[in-house]
């Protein structure tokens, strides 16, 4: 079976044609959309994950205000920075890299988000709301899923999907959706994590199998279903042949033959993921806007 390649490029080219309009008619109405930023790590590879959404910003007229601290700073600089962006009229969506240092209670930086502004819906309020069926925001990573689906016709009604990974970010959302009453949706859906036992069975009975353990390799073609469709979520910083490059949770080679179709790690779920994220920071801005002017 030839497995055919789910890739992002082409999805995330039309989200951003989309948000590049709506920003124009922002600027014209004399609003700038403006993301704030916040990183508290000193690694190159969550330094490098925000340059590119700073980049991706750029790109569509979308400005940002970025704060960053060394890990090792008092965590009450974050609280105040994350507090400071949510309360500043002139930034409309404030995003916080993950992950966070250890003494950081990420609960506490959450709640400090304001959640008109939370475009990765950060805030215990947006995640109650996505889990009730009335998000302000759909998670950036879980939008991308949902949208690489829908564009690459992946039907999800009555499917079995297997969601690997429950972290509040990522995989729940992703579960979340799509299981919810919508399009792509009505999947019924299984959770995986490090506790599930048998994990090659929950994901052998699933037509549709996303990844988001931060494994590599943990899934390979034995695990899979002839013809099922497969969405490898995660972004593993692996050395290989003494070069550093990003792989999947999925052993490529060996689903490729079994899977009738899978996202490429890197080219798959990530491109979009930025691009669901300036969507969202389009509508923050949007609301922003429409509240400023109404009667
Ligand atoms: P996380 O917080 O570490 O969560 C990982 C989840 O996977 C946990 O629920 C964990 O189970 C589960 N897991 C770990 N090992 C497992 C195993 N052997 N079998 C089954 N489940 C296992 O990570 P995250 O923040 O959700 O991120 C997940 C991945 O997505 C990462 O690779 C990250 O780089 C990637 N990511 C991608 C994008 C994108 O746009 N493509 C955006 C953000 C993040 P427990 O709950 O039991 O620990």
């Amino acid at each position: 079976m030839e497995t055919e390649r789910l890739r992002g490029d082409p999805v995330a080219d039309e989200v951003r044609a989309d948000v590049r309009e709506r920003v124009g008619a922002l600027r014209e109405a004399g609003v700038v959309p403006t993301l704030g930023t916040v990183l508290m790590s000193d690694d190159p590879a969550d330094r490098r994950f925000l340059e590119l959404k700073h980049r991706a910003c750029e790109a569509v007229g979308i400005e940002t205000v970025d704060r960053r601290f060394d890990p090792d700073a008092p965590a009450d600089r974050l609280y105040r920075a994350v507090e400071g962006l949510s309360a500043d009229p002139d930034v409309h969506a404030v995003f916080v890299q993950a992950p966070l240092p250890e003494g950081v209670e990420t609960m506490a930086v959450r709640e400090r988000v304001a959640p008109a502004a939370d475009v990765d819906c950060f805030h215990p309020e947006n995640l109650d709301r996505l889990v009730a069926g009335e998000p302000r925001f759909l998670p950036a990573t879980a939008a991308a899923v949902c949208r690489l689906l829908d564009a690459s016709d992946v039907e999800t009604e009555g499917a079995d999907a297997t969601v690997v990974g429950r972290s509040p970010v990522i995989g729940r959302p992703i579960a979340t959706l799509l299981s919810a009453d919508r399009s792509p949706g009505n999947a019924t859906v299984t959770v995986c994590h490090s506790e599930t036992t048998d994990l090659a069975e929950q994901t052998r009975r699933a037509d549709l199998v996303v990844t988001a353990a931060g494994v590599p390799g943990l899934v390979d073609g034995s695990m899979l279903s002839r013809g099922a469709t497969v969405v490898d979520v995660s972004a593993n910083q692996v050395v290989a042949d003494g070069d550093p490059t990003v792989v999947g949770d999925v052993d490529a080679a060996s689903a490729d033959g079994v899977a009738a179709a899978r996202t490429p790690v890197p080219g798959g779920v990530g491109p979009v993921t930025v691009a669901c994220l300036l969507a969202n920071v389009a509508l923050a801005a949007e609301r922003h806007r429409d509240r400023d002017t109404a009667p």
